[in-house]
């Protein structure tokens, strides 16, 4: 049955079938956005996961959409697919504030390689989204605005950095949405909001026009609500881009669609011994065990392995992350970029006053962490030894790799935490990243997708990390159709009552 059958508007549906069924003819894209829209409006004042919506653009690029296919242009992949963007990627015009102060107001004077494409593809921009201050958070908590609401349960937490674009595509503001992935940022709210989430390999995608937070991690991430739409979405905005020199030389990316999908009949899954056992909630354990032998159902044979320096991936990560933050963060002095503020008058007074009044305290605290682990006298205690350790972890995946083609385990150690939970204790908060951080560090392909639901009531999402070799993502993609074509965890979603709150 349509949409337009039952009478409702175009909502609900994935982004490729949404584009499909513009194409056909059953829907404007001028109509699919003035729903979305009109969805936006009626839900987030209580889910906050928009910052921003500039309804009129989205509303004259529908029209110049419909136009187009009047005019028999040929329809791109997420032709009329309204799709959600990050605080801290640019788009011409639109403000690109990274959830923080410093930026507040600033607007994008070019458009991001990966935008452009997701533009090309003929996606429709519809809101920027809420996130943690410069990426920085697991919560969302860390916004310098409004904190995104957890649709399975508004006193939840749903997920950070990229809180907003979750909550987006699980609430069906959008289909689709993109995020920015340093150390989980897309993977573990992907887990908190029962989508699916994938960070690339690391150079799979550009990061020209996204705002930097630690260079040799951060990659563009994209979420959907099925392996389908997640697949094309990821095929849209990679590819190399000579604006990026870490970007690989590679063709974009082509995803493997085998006849069958529903047999895994000889893929070994690597199961770690370090992704088990302390810190693991047993609502989160029991869920991800039932995926895992779902997917030995399917011919999966499961194979226990070790990662054994696991246990130091969220040290260094938080040396490396905060070093290249600091660096990367130094460019907000109120000369160049950053609300100013004058201060004593001085110039080093007006840096002082900019940087003590723009940034919050947990972008503070990471820059004077990098800052003091790349000071001379502690460089190489600190930074050296952290690129030391960086590589035996990737050292760990490359041994594991040898016997096994992917690895699963949780995505996060536990379910969605209320908001406020963790707050006081930046500590446990940084916890919240123990399974992400490693593929970060080595710059691996991992998936988050939506495994099951756990805890009492509500029952919340919980979500299973895939994580591959370099550049196997659709290795990742396939096993994740396989487990979705033969369960229906991905397709429940949160019921949202017209006034917002969970019904
Ligand atoms: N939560 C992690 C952090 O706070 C990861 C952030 C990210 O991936 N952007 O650094």
């Amino acid at each position: 049955m349509s949409a337009r059958e039952t009478g409702g508007a175009p909502l609900g549906l994935g982004a490729v079938e949404l584009r499909d069924r513009i194409v056909a003819g059953e829907f404007t894209a001028l109509e699919v956005t003035e729903a979305y829209l009109a969805r936006a409006r009626e839900l987030n004042s209580s889910l906050h996961a928009y910052q921003a919506m500039d309804e009129q653009r989205a509303l004259e690029r529908a029209r110049q959409l419909d136009q187009a296919l009047v005019d028999g242009e040929t329809p791109g992949p997420l032709f009329g697919v309204p799709i959600a963007l990050k605080a801290n990627m640019c788009l011409e015009g639109a403000e690109t504030n990274c959830g923080s102060r410093m930026l507040s107001g600033y607007r994008a004077p070019y458009t991001a390689t990966f935008v452009a494409r997701a533009l090309e593809a003929g996606a429709v921009p519809i809101a920027i989204t809420e996130m943690d201050e410069f990426a920085m958070g697991s919560s969302g908590e860390n916004s310098a605005f409004e904190c995104p609401r957890n649709p399975w349960d508004l006193a939840r937490a749903a997920g950070g950095s990229s809180s907003g674009s979750a909550v987006a595509v699980a609430a069906d503001l959008a289909p689709i949405s993109l995020g920015s992935d340093t150390g989980g940022s897309v993977r573990q709210p992907a887990a908190f909001c029962g989508i699916y989430g994938l960070k690339p390999t690391y150079g799979r995608v550009s990061r020209y026009g996204l705002v930097a937070f630690g260079s040799s991690l951060d990659q563009v991430s994209p979420f959907a609500r099925c392996v389908r739409d997640l697949e094309v979405l990821l095929e849209v905005i990679s590819g190399h881009d000579p604006k990026d020199s870490t970007s690989l030389p590679l063709e974009a990316f082509q995803a493997e669609r085998p006849a069958e999908l529903q047999r895994l009949v000889g893929l070994r899954i690597g199961v770690p011994r370090q992704y088990q056992g302390e810190g693991l909630d047993e609502s989160v354990s029991t869920v991800c065990d039932r995926a895992l032998a779902h997917l030995e159902s399917l011919g999966a044979e499961l194979v226990p392995i070790d990662l054994p320096h696991t246990r130091y991936a969220i040290p260094t990560y938080y040396v490396v992350a905060t070093a290249e933050a600091s660096s990367n963060l130094g460019r907000y002095d109120g000369s160049l970029f950053g609300s100013r503020v004058e201060g004593d008058g001085s110039l080093q007074g007006m840096f002082a006053a900019t940087r003590v009044a723009g940034f919050g305290d947990e972008v503070k605290r990471r820059i004077l962490l990098g800052t003091y682990v790349l000071s001379a006298g502690y460089y190489e205690a600190w930074y050296g030894k952290a690129q030391r350790v960086r590589t035996l972890l990737r050292r760990d995946f490359e041994s594991a790799f040898e016997s096994v083609d992917l690895i699963a385990g949780p995505t996060a150690p536990t379910l969605p935490f209320a908001l406020g939970e963790k707050t006081s204790d930046a500590l446990s908060m940084y916890l919240s990243d123990t399974f992400t951080v490693p593929a970060s560090l080595a710059g691996l392909p991992a998936l988050s997708l939506p495994a099951g639901f756990g805890g009492a009531e509500p029952p919340l999402p919980v979500g299973l990390q895939l994580i591959g070799p370099a550049l196997s993502e659709a290795r990742l993609l396939r096993v994740a159709a396989a487990f979705e074509a033969t369960t229906g965890h991905h397709a429940q979603r949160p019921t949202l009552s017209a006034a917002g709150g969970t019904a």
